[in-house]
């Protein structure tokens, strides 16, 4: 199953429209990114770790701060998807990358 980021957005705006507050989704996300951090840091050595799979573990807390990230922009009514092409198209030309996000999208389709 694809998720697309519109979809995401959809299904976290219905979740959190009602109640959800852009300050509360912030701080969930402070603290998702700090879960990051102390995954990376067991990855690294730098913390003591008796889990076995870093690298799941991993993805789900990216999960957990994606979550957030999609959610603060659907409480606000932004649509993300226009605005990762705008800023993707901007820093392709900024930094002459060959192909930008919405080229390569219609490559790969
Ligand atoms: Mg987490």
């Amino acid at each position: 199953m694809n998720i697309t980021v519109d979809s995401y957005q959809s299904y976290l705006a219905e979740r959190y429209g009602a109640w959800g507050t852009e300050q509360d989704m912030f701080m969930k996300l402070v603290e998702e990114i700090g879960e990051v951090a102390e995954v990376l840091n067991k990855r690294a050595g730098r913390k003591i770790s008796d889990e076995t799979n870093l690298s799941e573990q991993l993805g789900t807390e990216l999960a957990d701060l994606l979550h957030y990230v999609v959610a603060i922009a659907a409480i606000n009514d932004i649509d993300l998807t226009s605005i990762i092409l705008k800023k993707d198209r901007a820093a392709s030309a900024k930094y002459h990358h060959s192909v930008c996000l919405e080229e390569y999208l219609s490559d790969h389709k």
